[in-house]
C-alpha cells in the first residue's frame, strides 16, 4: 500500500492536488471535510453535532472524526493505498491514523506539507467563496480556521518529522510545478518499496519455471524456499547437514529452519527491488510468519498470483516430467505426485482463499505454451506498476 497524507493550511490546494493524486497512483481519496460535509447534507447525528462547529471555523472533535474515518478505511482494506486530505489535523489524530494503519497492516509513508502564507491562503479561499457554496469560505471564519490551523494542527508536524516522513513544498508556484513536486516525492518513496509477488498454483502448473522467467525480467530475487533447502544440502552448510538428516528420517522441515534461510535474504534488500515468492507460504502457518517477516522489515505483498491449470492436466504434466531429466525426487511415482497435489489442496488452496479475501488474487490461465502464460503474469504484474507508479 502506498499511503499518503496531504499537509497544508486551508487553501494550500490540497483538493487540486488530490484529485490528480488519487488518478495517477490509483488511491483511495479520504477527505474528512468532504466526509463531515456529506453526514451534515444527510442530516445523520454526526452531522448535526460538526455543523456548527465548521460553520464557525472550528475543529471537530476527534472523537468524531474517528467515527467518520475508520468506517472508511476499513471498508476499503485491498485499495493500493489512501490519500488523506485534511487528517491528521490534531495529535490525538496522528495517533488514531497510526492504530488505523496498523490495523490494515501497513504505515503512512509520507506526509507533504504544502506550504503558503497566510495571506494568500485567505486570498485563494476567498476566491473559493465566490463560487464554492461553502458557508466557511468567508474572511471571519476563514482567519479562524486559520488560527485553528496554527495552534493545533501545526504542532503535528513534529509528529511526522521525528518519524522522518515528513517532506515539504512550496505551494505558492503554479499548480503543475506544485504537481511535479509532489510527484518527485511520491516516486522516490515507491523506489524505497520492494515489489513483492507471491506467485501460487498447483505442482505441474509452471509456477516454477514462470516465477524464475519473471524475476528475471523484472530483476527481482527468486525466493524458492525447495531449492533454498536444496541448496543448504548442496553446499554442505550446517543447515543442510540437519535438513539433510530430516529427509532421510522422513520428517518434515521445521517452519523455523525455512524463516531463518528467508529472513537472511530479507535483511539484506541493498539494491535489490523486490522478491518473488515460490514454494511458500505453503500453510496458513507460513501466510502468517511472511506478513509478519515482511512487516519486519518494513515492507509487505505487493502482488499475488495464481495460475490456474486443470487437475487432468496437472497430472499428464507431471507424469511428462517423470519421464525426462526434470524428474524430481518427488516425482517419480503416480502416489507422490497424488500426494503432492493433494497436500497443496488442503493446505495451500486455504491459504490463497485468506488472500483473496484480504488482498486479493491475480488469477492466471495456465493452459497454452509459456510464452503465453508469462504474457499474463507479466500483464499482471505491468498493471500493479502502473497502480502504483
Ligand atoms: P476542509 O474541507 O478540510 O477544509 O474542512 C472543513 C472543516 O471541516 C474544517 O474547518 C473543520 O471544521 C472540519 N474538519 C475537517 N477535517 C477535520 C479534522 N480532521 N479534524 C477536525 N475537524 C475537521
Amino acid at each position: 500500500m502506498l499511503n499518503i497524507a496531504l499537509f497544508g493550511p486551508p487553501g494550500a490546494g490540497k483538493g487540486t492536488q488530490s484529485e490528480f493524486l488519487i488518478k495517477k497512483y490509483n488511491l483511495f481519496y479520504i477527505s474528512t471535510g468532504d466526509l463531515l460535509r456529506k453526514e451534515i447534507t444527510h442530516k445523520t447525528k454526526l452531522g448535526t453535532e460538526a455543523q456548527g462547529i465548521i460553520a464557525s471555523g472550528g475543529l471537530v472533535s476527534d472523537e468524531i472524526i474517528v467515527q467518520i474515518i475508520e468506517k472508511t478505511i476499513t471498508d476499503n482494506p485491498d485499495s493500493n493505498g489512501f490519500l488523506f486530505d485534511g487528517f491528521p489535523r490534531t495529535y490525538i489524530q496522528a495517533y488514531i491514523l497510526e492504530g488505523l494503519m496498523l490495523k490494515l497492516n501497513t504505515s503512512l509513508n509520507c506526509l507533504i506539507s504544502i506550504n503558503v502564507d497566510e495571506e494568500i491562503s485567505v486570498k485563494r479561499l476567498l476566491d473559493r467563496g465566490k463560487t464554492s457554496g461553502r458557508s466557511d469560505d468567508n474572511e471571519v471564519v476563514i482567519r479562524n480556521r486559520l488560527k485553528e490551523y496554527n495552534n493545533k494542527t501545526l504542532p503535528v508536524l513534529q509528529f511526522y518529522k521525528d518519524k522522518g516522513i515528513y517532506n515539504e513544498i512550496n505551494g505558492e508556484q503554479s499548480i503543475e510545478d506544485v504537481n511535479f513536486n509532489i510527484t518527485e516525492i511520491i516516486n522516490n518513496e515507491l523506489s524505497k518499496k520492494l515489489l513483492n509477488i507471491v506467485i501460487f498454483g498447483y505442482p505441474g502448473s509452471g509456477r516454477g519455471s514462470q516465477g524464475k522467467a519473471i524475476a528475471k525480467a523484472y530483476g527481482l530475487e527468486y525466493m524458492a524456499t525447495g531449492e533454498m533447502l536444496e541448496l543448504e544440502i548442496i553446499n554442505n552448510t550446517e543447515t543442510g547437514i540437519r535438513i539433510q538428516e530430516m529427509y532421510e528420517n522422513g520428517q518434515l522441515v521445521p517452519d523455523e529452519i525455512v524463516v531463518q534461510l528467508i529472513e537472511k535474504k530479507l535483511t539484506n534488500t541493498k539494491g535489490i527491488k523486490g522478491f518473488i515468492f515460490k514454494g511458500f507460504p505453503r500453510t496458513l502457518v507460513q501466510s502468517y510468519i511472511l506478513d509478519g517477516l515482511l512487516k519486519k522489515h518494513g515492507s509487505s505483498i505487493s502482488k499475488i498470483i495464481e495460475i490456474e491449470v486443470p487437475t487432468l492436466e496437472l497430472i499428464k504434466r507431471l507424469d511428462e516430467r517423470s519421464k525426462t531429466d526434470k524428474c524430481m525426487p518427488y516425482d517419480t511415482s503416480t502416489a507422490k505426485i497424488v500426494q503432492r497435489l493433494q497436500e497443496h489442496e488442503t493446505k495451500t488452496v486455504p491459504v490463497i482463499q485468506k488472500y483473496n479475501q484480504l488482498h486479493g488474487v491475480s488469477k492466471i490461465n495456465g493452459l497454452g505454451d509459456f510464452d503465453e502464460v508469462y504474457q499474463k503474469i507479466s500483464f499482471e504484474i505491468e498493471n500493479g506498476f502502473k497502480n502504483l507508479r
